[in-house]
């Protein structure tokens, strides 16, 4: 894929970027491997400082960084508000208490009353130089809850970002070096995917976080696997929108059709499978229908939009390929499925809703990644609980019920990193992200997330 910025409302290229030169990867490599040396051994309140100055610029720039991701990949210009504020406060969060999280763990004396009075305790070293290499879907947001963490617990970043985000992945490099951080800290490396396996095998590099798609996790975590080194993976994911009698089926109609259509479906955490047990199924089926029906699809800098084009031409045409083949097998269209005739320029897709899908069609098992939903009809529990786990995928999960044995057994039950209650899916510093399955490893976020770049370290004295 060329580097370039190309503007999915219109379809126009904005900008193009010459991928870095062997000798420039190397010159970023020796200043990330050279700024380790010395950042690792920043006291931790200078860290926190550096951060919170990146916190301060990044709440400054939110207008016009919101309007270059909105030019480079589509999003809803307020949406793109929105995930700046949330990089700035996720800053934050962890300039104030990364101290707590990376302060020494100190095992009770009862559980080493067998060593003979020796002192021990856990501490928290950062690894190195760690390679992210990022999506487009939420250009700032999935960086920063990568970088926040593995900064302030005084690892250095190299920056891989998706090859449509040129704009967005030199923005974050400037961020941190106007934040005071010192050179080589954080870098983006324009670079295509194919330069990604030079760089992860350089010994400089000590580890690896992707999200993104299966493929390209695979490709990653291969190569970092010949090198035994260390990946958070956070790929794709179908999550479950399970709604039982109890519930309150209007609100969960309404945030139903924000989880599917927030940032124009193309979120990983996104509600994608919506299994509505027979008993409110209709109602349900009816308000989350014409919810869809009712949104305002259009140019994503307009600041009435809630649903702007899919990021990319092939994002588009994958996702129509989904719909086409699930309708040629019998699935039933309640809204949508098409392009939009009023929007003909931009990689637009009607919010659409399937019903009657089977186990038969593509769209049952793989990612819908855009404004597009399936709605399952359950007979019972067991039964919702059974096509919820029926995916490849575990990242995330959604269910609406009051029934407290019904939360205990979807808890216990549910194949997924997170099952989220009676309210949206969502990512939030203090709480681990992440997956099983094909969804990925490792977790994001929250100390454990700072954990995974840190050389975890038993302290012993005799
Ligand atoms: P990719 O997974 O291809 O891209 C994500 C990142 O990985 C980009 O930086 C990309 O670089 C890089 N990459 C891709 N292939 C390789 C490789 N073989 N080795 C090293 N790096 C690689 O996502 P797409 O944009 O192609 O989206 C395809 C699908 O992925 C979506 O439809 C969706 O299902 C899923 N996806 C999931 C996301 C999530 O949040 N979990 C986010 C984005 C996509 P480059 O851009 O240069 O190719």
């Amino acid at each position: 894929m060329p580097i370039a910025t190309v503007n999915p409302a219109t379809g126009e290229k904005v900008a193009t970027y010459d991928a870095l030169d062997g000798p420039g990867v190397e010159r970023k490599l020796a200043a990330a491997a050279a700024a380790f040396e010395s950042f690792r051994l920043l006291p931790l309140y200078e860290r926190a400082r550096l951060l919170h100055s990146a916190a301060d610029l990044l709440d400054h720039d939110r207008p016009e960084i919101a309007r270059v991701m909105t030019v480079e990949m589509g999003k809803p210009v307020t949406q793109a508000r929105a995930e700046a504020a949330k990089c700035a406060k996720a800053m934050r969060w962890y300039a104030e208490r990364g101290d707590a999280l990376l302060s020494d763990e100190i095992p009770d004396p009862a559980d080493v009353e067998d060593s003979g009075g020796v002192t021990a305790r856990v501490v928290f070293r950062p690894l190195g130089v760690v390679l992210a290499v990022m999506p487009w879907n939420f250009p700032l947001w999935q960086v920063v809850r990568f970088a926040a963490p593995a900064l302030m617990a005084g690892n250095v970043g190299l920056l891989k970002h998706a090859s449509n985000v040129p704009q967005t992945a030199l923005y974050l490099e400037d961020l941190f070096r106007r934040a005071g951080y010192p050179e080589g800290c954080f870098q983006t490396l324009l670079i295509g995917s194919g330069a990604v396996e030079g760089v992860l095998r350089d010994p400089r590099v000590a580890a690896a976080t992707l999200t993104g798609s299966e493929p390209a996790g695979r490709a990653v975590a291969a190569v970092a696997g010949d090198e035994i080194k260390k990946t958070v993976l956070e790929l794709g994911g179908s999550d479950p929108f399970v709604v039982m009698p109890s519930s309150d089926v209007e609100r969960a109609a309404r945030v139903a059709v924000t989880a599917r259509t927030q940032n124009n479906g193309q979120s990983c955490i996104a509600a994608k499978r919506f299994i509505v047990h027979e008993d409110v199924y209709d109602e349900f089926a009816d308000r989350f229908t014409q919810g869809m029906r009712a949104l305002r699809v259009g140019d994503p800098l307009d600041e009435d939009t809630e649903v702007g084009p899919l990021a990319t031409e092939r994002g588009r045409t994958d996702l129509e390929e989904l719909v086409d083949e699930a309708v040629e097998s019998g699935a039933t269209v309640m809204c949508g499925g098409r392009r939009p005739a009023d929007l003909p320029h931009g990689w637009y897709y009607e919010p659409t809703v399937l019903a009657d899908v089977t186990e038969a069609m593509r769209i049952h098992h793989e990612e819908a990644f855009g404004p597009v939903a399936t709605l399952y009809r359950v007979a019972d529990l067991d039964e919702a609980v059974a096509l919820a786990n029926d995916t490849p995928f575990g990242l995330s999960s959604n269910v609406w019920t009051l029934e407290e044995a019904e939360i205990t057994r979807f808890t216990r039950d549910l194949a997924a990193g997170g099952v989220f209650f009676n309210g949206m899916t969502a990512s939030h510093p203090a709480f681990p992200f992440g997956g099983v399955k094909r969804s990925g490893h490792g977790r994001e976020l929250s100390a454990h997330g700072m954990h995974e770049f840190c050389n975890i370290t038993t302290v012993w004295q005799g």
